[in-house]
């Protein structure tokens, strides 16, 4: 099967490997076409929205603020089995299924996404931000220095390496 993706994304995090996400996904549920939009979301949880009976949907992803908000909690910023979900129930709707013919999103059980990872290709996010995401007392070292080495993980790929100026200005002003 060919897959025709057009993929319009608004947001920092790579365009490959979204196409791959999206890719296995389309796969998996038996679609050849669709327009897919990635936005920012409004809040933490990943949502979308299908049209019906039209092959495009919309996802969102988190922004700068939300990414600082789940680092602060040690948390990685997708929550890949749920955005998959997501995209399963919006591709739903454009198959022209409404919410009383499906299951709820939460109860489907993907399993093609296992293995796929999506990067962040934008400014990294600040100590400084993540530290006032968290509320923390601590000082921003006491972050990185993280004897968690989930933590640290996250710290390599996310962080601005301690001591260097902050390069990341939430859009709308400080979180
Ligand atoms: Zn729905």
């Amino acid at each position: 099967m060919r897959l025709d993706l057009t993929l319009v994304n608004k947001t920092a995090w790579s365009s490959r490997d979204l196409r791959r996400f999206l890719l296995a996904g389309m796969r998996a549920r038996g679609v050849e076409e669709r327009t897919v939009i990635i936005t920012y979301g409004k809040w933490d949880a990943h949502h979308g929205l299908g049209w019906y009976r039209y092959p495009q949907l919309q996802l969102s992803l988190p922004g700068p603020a939300a990414i600082a908000r789940a680092l602060a909690k040690g948390e990685e910023p997708i929550r890949y089995l749920e955005l998959a979900q997501v995209l399963e129930h919006e591709i739903d709707h454009t198959l022209g299924l409404g919410h009383r013919e499906m299951i709820d999103w939460w109860k489907l059980r993907p399993t093609w996404h296992e293995g796929i990872t999506i990067e962040w290709e934008g400014e990294p996010v600040a100590i400084s931000d993540i530290v006032r995401a968290a509320e923390l007392p601590a000082p921003p070292t006491a972050v990185a220095s993280s004897r968690s080495p989930r933590r640290r993980r996250l710290v390599r790929r996310y962080f601005t390496p301690p001591g260097a100026r902050p390069r990341f200005t939430p859009p709308g002003g400080p979180l």
